[in-house]
């Protein structure tokens, strides 16, 4: 055994891929050891879900940024692949490691930490889970009750009363120790996360810069020229919101650095014009809080209705009759909508937006969805699954509570008779056809589809299958 500080501390990142406010990694550091940061890419743990062809993308891109920003500090990325619970126990023997930091995650997951901690403490270990990717832990935001809110604005009432903790700097290259041979690690192409035959990322290329460098840029340009009309956020032709969703994703930011940017030490020089608008931000940034509580009371939130009631509804379609996200839908309708070939010009738009740059205008997702639930009788998984793969802010929380809000069956979700109507919402949200015209230039020639269902006629139809939860509630 090796003399008692030269072994090492292990770092395991995962959804916090970034050096700036990380608990574990200021954690490790402060032990004055050898630093070992790994990633482990897991797709096959229980609790596991893998990943979304554009998170890949995302993923890929991304761990080479955390790399380059390792090696600047003088270290490097250790990267594993295989179930976590034998790789990192493996690389514990292998490193002669004393001890290995973690931020947490709050999906079923943590099953696979909690075991992983006790048996790693058991052979004398000392291990830390942190609070690293939330402003406050689930656990700590609960009614009077000691109960999860149900509805969100008591919730983030109550969360907005509690501290958040303490920005934690980067640490600096002469706080760093590392180890003399660098771990043995995979090389990240052999994970082939990134697409081939064909290379479609291309409008992904276009558009984002994962990485925390990127982050950081997101949220400065955001706060200094876009957070002054983030009243108009609704309006998907405007630029109006922070396009943090996916750098949050992958823990590149953390809600406490955005936090302390607009209500801390960052505050004196957010322009006043656009002051009006953070507490607005803020509470968007609250409902990706309450999406991850969901997620941890309930961890097959991606599967089960969270209102049971909602078990009764007679689906036009199972998810089993769509099929995989990686096949063409065995519904022509899903195939229509998965194209952006409906003949509803805002859902189609939507839809090829998502395509080609893995994100889609947060109020063009709800119509999106509304469409294919309501418009389609479609179960409102077979949509998660599609968001799933091609969103790059595709989030285990958030995305099922946000498709269960559209559907009725969520938590404080919109009622299930509200049917967003495409055509109105465009004549309101986009009422110069810009993003539109953007995404769908051939409307109004012969190329383009007529509507591929009647929106009045599926409405009624949709009213009536909701009777059924009604009935079971
Ligand atoms: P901003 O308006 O700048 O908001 C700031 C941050 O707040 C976002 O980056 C995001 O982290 C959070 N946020 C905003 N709105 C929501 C919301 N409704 N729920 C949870 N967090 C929110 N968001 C995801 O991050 N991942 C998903 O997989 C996802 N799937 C969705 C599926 C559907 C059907 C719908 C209707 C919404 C979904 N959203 C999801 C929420 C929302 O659309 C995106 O977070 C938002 O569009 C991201 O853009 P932005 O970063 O510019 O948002």
């Amino acid at each position: 055994m090796s003399r008692n500080e030269n072994r090492p501390s292990i770092v395991w990142l995962r959804n916090d891929l970034r050096l700036a406010d990380n608990p574990a990694l200021t954690a490790a550091a402060s032990e004055n050891r050898p630093l070992v940061v790994v990633y482990v890419h897991d797709e096959t743990g229980d609790g596991i879900r893998p990943l979304g062809s554009a998170s890949k993308w995302w993923l890929h891109h991304s761990l080479t940024a955390l790399d380059a920003a390792l090696q600047k500090l003088g270290g490097q990325l250790t990267l594993r692949s295989g179930p976590a619970t034998q790789v990192l126990p493996a690389l514990v023997q292998e490193l002669d490691a004393a001890s290995v930091h973690w931020n947490r995650r709050y999906s079923s997951a943590r099953d696979i930490d909690a075991g992983l901690k006790s048996s790693l403490r058991e052979q004398g270990l000392a291990v830390e889970s942190h609070p690293g990717n939330l402003l406050h832990e689930p656990w700590h935001v609960r009614n009077g009750q000691g109960e999860a809110y149900k509805v969100f604005t008591p919730y983030w009432r109550a969360a907005q009363e509690l501290a958040v903790r303490d920005l934690l700097p980067q640490p600096k290259r002469t706080e760093l120790r590392w180890p003399d041979a660098a771990p043995v690690s995979d090389e990240l192409a052999e994970w082939s996360l990134l697409p081939t035959h064909p290379d479609w990322a291309g409008g992904l290329r276009d558009t984002w810069t994962p990485g925390e460098g990127g982050a950081v840029d997101r949220l400065e340009s955001f706060v200094i020229e876009r957070l002054v009309n983030y009243h108009r956020r609704d309006e998907p032709a405007v630029d109006a919101t922070s396009g943090l969703s996916p750098h949050l994703r992958f823990g590149e930011i953390s809600p406490t650095q955005i936090w302390d940017r607009l209500r801390g030490s960052g505050a004196e020089t957010v322009p006043t014009s656009a002051l009006k608008n953070a507490a607005k931000f803020l509470s968007e940034v609250g409902w990706r809080e309450f999406s991850a509580t969901q997620l941890f009371d309930n961890p097959r939130l991606a599967v089960d209705n969270y209102r049971p009631a909602f078990d009764a509804f007679p689906w036009g379609y199972t998810v089993d009759q769509i099929g995989a996200v990686d096949e063409p839908a065995g519904v022509a309708e899903v195939e229509a909508w998965r194209r952006g070939r409906t003949g509803v010009p805002l859902v189609d738009a939507g839809m090829r937006e998502l395509w080609h740059t893995g994100t889609m205008h947060n109020r063009v997702r709800m119509v999106v969805a509304s469409f294919l639930i309501k418009n389609l009788l479609i179960d409102w998984r077979a949509g998660e699954q599609w968001f799933w793969d091609t969103l790059v802010d595709a989030d285990d929380a958030s995305n099922p509570a946000n498709w269960q809000w559209v559907a009725g069956s969520g938590a404080d979700a919109a009622p299930y008779f509200r049917v967003f109507n495409p055509v109105l919402q465009q004549n309101k949200f986009d009422p110069a056809g810009e993003y539109v015209a953007r995404w769908v230039p051939e409307l109004g020639t012969a190329d383009y589809p007529e509507p591929i269902v009647d929106l009045r006629e599926t409405r009624r139809e949709a009213l009536e299958a909701y009777d059924a939860v009604k009935a079971a509630a």
